[in-house]
């Protein structure tokens, strides 16, 4: 198991860390197998997008529109924290991504970039945890 740590802005920022994704397939050497993503916490995602910067502009309009950051969300109520929409949104997105390993390469699209979303309303650090599994010898 490895651990990333990625430095964000908040705000729907949107970084990709495919690199550092391949990096560490390629570092665990396994032949065939998977890569699970996974980002510990409540308030960021992990997705995949055509890292250009159209549709990162258009992403950002649709979280937005899905999930406007200024409404009286009960969360803010209770906690004050102002990041209710970031819980939503996280909740939505989902927090980890899995990919095929075969011959001790990343499947993916051309332009399948694999992207960390960070929803919270201010610069965090996330941890990402990149847990690589090699595939039973009979597959
Ligand atoms: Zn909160």
């Amino acid at each position: 198991m490895m651990k990333l740590k990625i430095s964000t802005q908040g705000h729907n920022d949107i970084i990709d860390i495919t690199e550092k994704v391949e990096k560490a397939v390629k570092q665990a050497k396994v032949e065939n197998g998977q890569v699970l993503v996974f980002v510990a916490h409540q308030t960021c995602a992990i997705t995949t997008l055509e890292y250009e910067p159209g549709l990162i502009q258009d992403l950002k309009e649709l979280i937005e529109k899905i999930v406007p950051a200024n409404k009286d969300y009960q969360h803010n109520k209770a906690w004050g924290d102002g990041n209710g929409a970031a819980h939503l949104l996280a909740a939505l997105f989902k927090p980890d991504l899995t990919l095929p390993i075969e011959n001790s390469q990343l499947i993916r699209g051309t332009w399948q970039k694999i992207i960390l979303i960070d929803f919270d309303n201010r610069p965090r650090t996330r941890q990402v945890i990149i847990n690589i599994l090699k595939n039973d010898a009979k597959n």
